[in-house]
């Protein structure tokens, strides 16, 4: 378009503005020009921002489907209905190209039994040890196991004592390291006594392990999540214990010579299932066949309601291209919702869709990915760099009003590693931190545990910058090859 700006600058550095993404649109946004044009980002991201926090529908829609299909794991009767759950909520969202695309996933079910007891000293008065199988455990045989405990805090530990360990059922007990700032950091210092803990549990000959749950609250509510067996090493029973239990545990552990505890679990796996990821679209105006990709993965574990950990970052997703068609304009190129199945315990649904989108991986100008909860928007992580970092710190800039105003470096989640490997921009809604481990993946990540204002200012954030990017004058630059290691699957 030719003339003036509504900033009052000729259309060559509205034009530059836009590109750059910086001071213009900065200053917009806080002088709030009445007479925006429509397509200016400033305007777009305030009457996207203001339409979301009054009118969103994201909390409705989570409230349906925690509530309805609170048990999503992969190759569940909620899971397969979740999916059909999001085709009829992207199609009333008026999203075009709605459809399923197939994955096959594994199939593994918890069973009814998950009972932990101290068996010697027989005079020990412990309150219950809450445990919860790990996804993708074996069972113990009926009626249970039983073993010496022997607690260990590290991997050179469970070396130095692997004489005692034989035969033993293992306790991992070291903790989320509390003096870590951001407890992502924290739980990755951590999470890998639940990932390779029955193997390296296995090597030393232990009958099964116990993993202290991997949160920073201490209290009885046990988190489950992935594990994995190595071809070659015998697999043992996993589960997760609570915080308090694992400290009940070692205080006995402590006070006398031998404890021995009784475990039983009845948890399977059965063959894997045709599963789908769940895709809906806005058509682009002039670059069609170029995708800005908003997702997260409809999966969930089946204990609690997959609240946060990840119907948060499904309903911030349809929500995103909702807003944008309702309230329009469409943007340059096309802006896809995708809700990835899998990613709790294989990660599955997410390589589908890499191999299935091949030959328009290219064309993937962002893919950004909500999986941190629904907590109060900060900002965003992203593994972009030069000039495509510059054009999205602009952006960011114009979300500060709704605190979600920072980029950091870094970025991307397990469901947006395999297009980040595949050279792709990836990109990471990042709230803020301090609860989600609270929550995930255990019985308390319910619904109302959502606050629907911090949820509504993520997926307005989410909106917002995905229109911004998706309306650019030129693709963002892509990466170059990336030398990060795809992020542990959370
Ligand atoms: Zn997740």
């Amino acid at each position: 378009m030719r003339g003036t700006s509504t900033l009052g600058l000729p259309s060559h550095l509205t034009a530059l503005a836009a590109l750059l993404f910086i001071a213009p649109l900065g200053l917009a946004a806080q002088t709030q020009t009445p007479s925006a044009s429509q397509n200016d980002p400033a305007e777009v991201v305030r009457r996207l921002m203001d339409e979301e926090v009054a009118r969103g529908e994201a909390y409705s829609m989570l409230q349906e489907l925690c509530t309805g299909l609170p048990h999503r794991l992969s190759g569940s009767e909620d899971a397969a209905n979740a999916e059909a759950w999001a085709l009829k909520r992207m199609r009333a969202a008026g999203l075009q190209n709605v459809r399923l695309e197939e994955c096959t996933v594994p199939h593994w079910v918890r069973g009814r039994i998950a009972r932990l007891g101290v068996v010697t000293p027989a005079e020990a008065k412990l309150a219950p040890l809450p445990i919860l199988a790990l996804g993708g455990s074996i069972a113990t045989p009926p009626g249970g196991l039983r073993g010496r405990v022997v607690v260990v805090r590290s991997w050179d530990e469970l070396k130095t004592r692997a004489a005692e360990a034989r035969g033993a059922i293992l306790l991992l007990d070291r903790p989320m390291d509390p003096t870590e700032h951001d407890p992502f950091e924290a739980y990755g210092k951590a999470v890998d006594q639940r990932g390779r803990g029955a193997v390296e549990g296995a090597k030393v000959g232990a009958k099964a392990v116990l993993v202290r749950s991997m949160t920073l609250r201490l209290d009885d509510f046990p988190h489950t999540g992935a594990m994995h067996y190595d071809d070659g090493v015998t697999k043992i029973p996993a589960a997760a214990i609570s915080t308090a239990g694992a400290e009940r545990l070692a205080a006995l552990v402590r006070a006398h010579a031998a404890v021995e505890v009784e475990l039983e679990l009845d948890c399977k796996e059965l063959p894997d299932v045709t599963a789908h990821n769940v895709v809906g679209e806005i058509v682009g105006r002039e670059r069609p066949d170029e995708f800005v990709v908003v997702g997260g993965h409809l999966d969930a574990w089946d204990v609690g309601e997959g609240a946060h950990d990840d119907g948060a970052g499904c309903v911030q997703a349809i929500e995103a291209l909702r807003l944008v068609r309702a309230l329009g304009p469409v943007p340059r190129r096309s802006l896809r919702c995708v809700l990835w199945m899998n990613e709790e315990n294989g990660l599955r649904g997410a390589r589908a869709y890499k191999a299935a989108h091949a030959a328009e991986l290219d064309r993937h100008v962002l893919t950004i990915e909500s999986d941190r909860g629904g907590f109060a928007p900060r900002g965003f992580g992203t593994n972009a760099a030069g000039a495509a970092w510059d054009a999205l710190a602009g952006i960011a800039a114009l979300l500060a009003p709704g605190g979600a105003g920072t980029l950091e470096h870094g970025g991307g989640g397990a469901d947006t590693s395999p297009l980040e490997a595949a050279g792709g921009n990836v990109m990471e809604l990042l709230p803020d931190p301090a609860r989600y481990f609270d929550y995930h993946p255990s019985a308390r990540d319910t619904v109302d545990q959502v606050h629907p204002r911090e949820l509504a200012l993520g997926a307005g954030a989410l909106a917002s910058l995905a229109w911004c990017v998706a309306e650019l004058p030129d693709a963002l630059p892509r990466p170059t090859p990336a030398a990060t290691p795809p992020p542990a699957s959370k």
